[in-house]
């Protein structure tokens, strides 16, 4: 056997059954893997978190909108032309000085595809699924983002029901910066709750 031969077993179980089953319903004629594959590049280059960034930044501009975003978050998101699966019941929560939110999915792993693409991997992951509703401050604190003392922490469970988007506090020093501008400072993780915004340079 040559150095470079290469087992499909390399793959890890998920991903494996992944395959087998593409295969069988290939095979039965059930899917056609081109359309696959377009659902797949969709939610990875099209749907992701660039959406749920513009919605942060009108929010940050324009204080009817974000009022709207506060009562009706599923319109108001839509009213971008984000829609779609698992975007069907949005709520917006925003932080304040005196509230930093988080979102996780203690069941399973309920996220808004439609304005924060895939959910990432640790979102999915046991440990953070538990942890995040025991010790939010700590899970934070493994993220990086130390809360001032004084700022509580409210953790939202999604569900099948209901997503959650956090809308981060605009940071400061961006006066002069358009929506554009604005939208580029917000990371997917300042929308889940486990990042701030980035500064302006
Ligand atoms: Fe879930």
């Amino acid at each position: 056997m040559s150095a470079d031969h290469h087992h499909d077993n390399e793959l890890d179980p998920f991903a494996a059954r992944v395959r087998a089953l593409e295969t069988i319903l290939t095979r039965k004629g059930l899917i056609d893997p081109a359309a696959i594959d377009a659902i797949v590049e969709t939610y990875e280059t099209k749907v992701g978190p660039r959406n749920g960034a513009q919605v942060v930044a009108k929010a940050w501009t324009d204080a009817a909108f974000a009022d709207w975003l506060k009562r009706d978050a599923t319109a108001a998101i839509a009213s971008l032309g984000y829609t779609g699966r698992q975007g069907e019941h949005m709520q917006a929560v925003f932080n304040t000085p005196d509230t930093h939110n988080l979102v996780v999915c203690t069941l399973c792993s309920c996220y808004p595809w439609s304005v924060l693409g895939l959910p990432p991997v640790w979102y999915k992951a046991p440990p953070y699924r538990a942890r995040a509703v025991i010790d939010p401050r700590g899970v934070l604190a493994e993220f990086g983002l130390e809360l001032p003392a004084r700022q509580g922490i409210r953790v939202w469970d999604s569900t099948a029901e209901l997503r959650y988007l956090v809308v981060p506090l605009r940071p400061e020093g961006t006066e002069g910066l358009d929506e554009a501008g604005l939208a580029a400072l917000v990371t997917r993780d300042s929308m889940i709750g486990t990042g701030l915004p980035r500064l302006p340079a």
